[in-house]
C-alpha cells in the first residue's frame, strides 16, 4: 500500500501517520524526491485501520501495491526517476547510448574502443573486467586490471563508466577505481546476497534482465536493491531465452509500455545481447527508442574479429554511428533530448 498525502502536507503530520501504523507493527518507509509526501506501507494493514486511513483528509490516495514491492512502484514516486551516471542523466525526457567492447582486453585497446565509442557520439563508456563466460576455457577478463583501464579510458575521454560484478568481494576494487555505475548481468539478477551487498555502495546499478526472468521478478531484484540502500537503478531488457534458436535470444520489447505503468526506473535495451549479431542490431535498436526506451547499451570494438569474447556482436564504428544517429532521430520524435 502507498499513501499520497495532500500536497503541502506538513513533516510532522505525515509522520503522525506513520506513528499511528509503526505502533500497530506496520513498517513504512518515506518517499524522497518527490513533490508531495508519499509513505510506503510495508505490512498488511488490517481492515478497521484501512478505513481510518481512507478517512483521514490529509491522505489524497491510496495505492494498493501489485505485488510486495513499494519502493519500486510507478506509485511511490511523484515523477519518474532520473538516475544519474557520472555527469550523464538517465531517465524521462532524455535518451542515452552506452557503448564499448564486451570485455576489456588490455590498455591500448581498450583506447582506442573509447574513442571509437566517443567519436559515435556514445555518452557512457561500456567494458567487462569480470566476464561471465559459459565455457570455463574462454577468457574471464583481466580482473582488477581491466577496472583501471576502462577508468582511464573514460577519464581519458569524459565518460562515465559502466561494468558487471560478479561477486560481491569485488565491490571494494570498483569502489576504489570510481567506477561510476555497476552492471548485475543477466546471470545475477537473482542473486539476492550480492545485490543486498553492493546496494550500500552508493554507485547507480544497471540491472539487466535474467535469461528467463519474468517482470515480476526483474522488478523484486530491483525493489532488493532499493530496500538495502540503493534506489539509483537502471532496468535493462537484453533478450530473454524462448524456443526460437534462430537468434541468439528474443527481445523483448512489450516491457517497455508496461514497465512505465508499474515502476517509475528507467529502462534501457541491449539489443546487441539480445539478437547476437551485429548486423541485425540497428533496427532493434531504433525500435527500441521509438517505444521509448531511455537508452541503448552495445557493444563495439575497433576489430571485431579480434575481439575476445561476443565477435559476432560487435559494432564497427561505422555501425555505431549510425546506430547513435538513428537514436537521435527516434528520441527526437518521441519528444526527448539527446545528451550532448
Ligand atoms: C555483457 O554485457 O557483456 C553481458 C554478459 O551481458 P548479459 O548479462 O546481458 O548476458
Ligand atoms: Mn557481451
Amino acid at each position: 500500500m502507498i499513501l499520497h498525502f495532500e500536497k503541502g502536507t506538513a513533516n510532522d503530520e505525515v509522520q503522525s501517520v506513520r506513528d499511528r501504523l509503526e505502533c500497530e507493527g506496520i513498517r513504512t518507509l518515506l518517499s524522497t524526491e518527490t513533490a508531495r509526501p508519499i509513505v510506503g506501507v510495508i505490512d498488511q494493514v488490517p481492515e478497521d485501520l484501512q478505513a481510518e486511513l481512507r478517512g483521514d483528509r490529509r491522505i489524497e490516495s491510496i495505492h494498493i501495491c501489485r505485488g510486495d514491492r513499494r519502493m519500486v512502484e510507478r506509485s511511490y514516486r511523484e515523477m519518474p526517476l532520473t538516475v544519474k551516471v557520472g555527469k550523464v542523466e538517465i531517465g524521462p525526457g532524455k535518451c542515452v547510448v552506452m557503448a564499448g567492447p564486451c570485455s576489456v582486453e588490455g590498455r591500448e585497446i581498450m583506447l582506442e574502443a573509447a574513442r571509437l565509442a566517443k567519436d559515435a557520439g556514445a555518452h557512457v563508456l561500456r567494458g567487462g573486467a569480470y566476464k561471465p563466460r559459459t565455457s570455463p576455457y574462454t577468457f574471464q577478463g583481466f580482473g582488477v586490471e581491466g577496472l583501471a583501464q576502462l577508468k582511464e579510458s573514460g577519464e581519458h575521454f569524459d565518460m562515465p563508466v559502466v561494468t558487471e560484478i560478479m561477486d560481491a568481494s569485488h565491490l571494494p576494487a570498483f569502489v576504489d577505481h570510481e567506477i561510476d555505475m555497476l552492471q548485475v548481468g543477466a546471470r545475477n539478477m537473482q542473486n539476492f546476497t550480492m545485490l543486498k551487498a553492493i546496494a550500500s555502495a552508493g554507485i547507480p546499478v544497471l540491472l539487466k534482465r535474467a535469461l528467463s526472468g519474468t517482470v515480476d521478478e526483474w522488478l523484486y531484484s530491483a525493489e532488493y536493491l532499493s530496500a538495502f540502500g540503493c534506489p539509483q537503478v537502471v532496468l535493462c531488457e537484453r533478450g530473454i531465452r524462448t524456443y526460437e534458436k534462430a537468434t541468439r535470444n528474443t527481445l523483448d520489447l512489450t516491457v517497455l509500455p508496461l514497465l512505465r505503468e508499474w515502476t517509475h526506473l528507467p529502462i534501457i535495451v541491449d539489443p546487441a545481447h539480445a539478437v547476437g549479431v551485429a548486423r541485425f542490431i540497428r533496427p532493434l535498436a531504433a525500435a527500441s527508442v521509438a517505444a521509448g526506451a531511455d537508452g541503448l547499451i552495445v557493444e563495439a570494438h575497433p576489430r571485431p574479429e579480434e575481439a575476445r569474447s561476443d565477435r559476432d556482436q560487435a559494432l564497427l564504428p561505422n555501425e555505431l554511428a549510425a546506430i547513435v544517429a538513428d537514436a537521435r532521430v527516434q528520441a527526437a520524435v518521441t519528444g526527448r533530448q539527446f545528451h550532448a
